[in-house]
């Protein structure tokens, strides 16, 4: 094989890199993407990506080179040229330390990969730069995506550095309002569905099977090729070591997927010698892997999805059978968490001055309950995915904060005053009611 292809999970046929279908022609199965391999061998492939490191920003706009997704692109899309890449500089997310989360936590060692640092503002942009850059390959004039949010946001912004017609379709009412005002401002036609995301997902795929629009929802391989990203990037951090344990939340699965699928390349190429165990995490209400983890995967569980982490509400997972190589091949783990231990989480995360959106903190929230019931060893290095900015969801945040009855533990309440020096004073006699 000398140029990448697309390849069926289910029945194997085999279609070309531009072919414009997201689902396999033959049996509706789902895609994923073979590339050659790569002309190198592991040591210049390791420096390869890492002389990339160095910024070559210039005052002409962004190179591609300063994409912590095409960076990687052996592994996205080889062969892919400087000019056809739609990009602004994503994937560069910092890996951060935070003594009060860890503490929190209970996990000694405990590092935040906070892909809320991306343009939009969450991880869904690694994959919507790799989408937009296929979708402009083979001459799409339109792309379309069901979203919980964050997709559509990406899309829209991708859609409209690209010059192409961007549809989001959203569940109406249950979107947060960070990602709404996003992609309405990036001018993408917003249309607010009377459905659930399963019902958004569902009239996506038919609309670019009868319409002819290139479908940009997580199970387009080639999101996921740029998905995988966020693994290259967080090996390169840590020079190349996996960590122990590697926790995210789960909503559609795409990540656990993608995740899976760059550790098994990785490890194959021998940028690393050992993976991660994944540790997926779902809000309660929106648990369906969980509850197929918890049988051993002898069924495949749909549920009516219901949580606060908009993000993570979804009932029918797109990507579950890929998902569930990925927990099987990393030795990993299922869990969820209720809205109360999110929330808990995210006060936490948000009060270390790193914050981070809702659907985030099941990752952290996900880390304690782990090290609590013995999974986690304190010690173990353990990376937790942030997936999207605290600025995403601001209606979830204020009402914690100010919710009365009953007040939540780390609940940071405004406080009303004269403009007097009195009232300064008074303020400024008492300790601040957070700890
Ligand atoms: C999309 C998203 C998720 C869920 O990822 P999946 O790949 O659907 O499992 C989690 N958090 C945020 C912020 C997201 O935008």
């Amino acid at each position: 094989m000398s140029v990448s292809e697309q390849v069926c999970d289910a029945c194997a046929a085999r279609f070309s890199a531009i072919d414009a279908k997201v689902e396999c022609a033959r049996c509706g199965g789902l895609l994923h993407i073979e590339h050659p391999e790569p002309p190198v061998c592991s040591t210049a492939l390791q420096a390869l990506f890492d002389a990339r490191l160095v910024p070559s920003r210039g005052p002409h706009g962004v190179s591609p080179h300063d994409s912590g997704v095409w960076r990687f692109r052996e592994l996205v899309m080889p062969g892919v040229g400087d000019a056809e890449i739609v990009s602004q500089g994503e994937g560069i997310t910092p890996l951060l330390s935070r003594p009060r989360v860890a503490q929190w936590a209970g996990a000694e060692d405990l590092l935040l990969k906070h892909e809320g640092h991306n343009p939009t503002g969450s991880f869904k942009d690694r994959g919507m730069t790799v989408a937009l850059t296929q979708a402009k390959r083979i001459g799409a004039t339109a792309v379309a995506c069901a979203s919980t949010g964050n997709t559509s946001s990406a899309l829209a912004s991708y859609a409209a550095l690209a010059g192409l017609r961007g549809l989001v379709l959203v569940p109406q009412g249950k979107v947060a309002l960070g990602k709404l005002s996003q992609t309405i401002a990036y001018g993408a036609q917003t249309l607010l569905v009377r459905g659930d995301f399963d019902d958004c997902l569902r009239l996506a795929r038919e609309s670019s099977e009868h319409l002819g629009v290139y479908l940009a929802n997580s199970i387009n391989p080639w999101r996921l090729e740029g998905q995988k990203t966020i693994i290259f990037d967080l090996l390169q951090q840590l020079r190349w070591h996996s960590p122990d344990w590697l926790v995210l939340p789960a909503g559609n699965l795409g990540n656990t997927s993608a995740f899976g699928a760059a550790l098994r390349e990785a490890l194959r190429l021998g940028l690393i010698d050992t993976v991660p165990r994944l540790a997926c995490v779902q809000a309660e209400g929106s648990a369906p892997f969980a509850a197929s983890f918890r049988e051993g995967f002898a069924t495949r569980h749909t549920v009516r999805a219901e949580t606060i982490a908009t993000a993570i509400r979804i009932g029918d997972p797109a990507s579950y059978d890929r998902a569930v190589r990925a927990i099987q091949e990393t030795n990993g783990v299922v869990l969820s968490v209720t809205d109360d231990e999110i929330l808990e989480a995210k006060a936490v995360i948000d009060a270390s001055g790193v914050g981070c959106e809702p659907a985030s903190a099941a990752s952290v929230a996900g880390t304690r309950a782990l090290v609590r019931d013995g999974t986690i060893a304190r010690g173990a290095r353990v990376v937790a995915l942030l997936t999207g900015h605290m600025l995403k969801d601001p209606e979830v945040m204020l009402h914690y904060h100010r919710e009365l009855f009953p007040a939540p533990t780390h609940a940071n309440r405004s406080i009303e005053i004269d403009a007097t020096l009195a009232d300064m004073e008074r303020v400024l006699r008492t300790a601040p009611a957070t700890a």
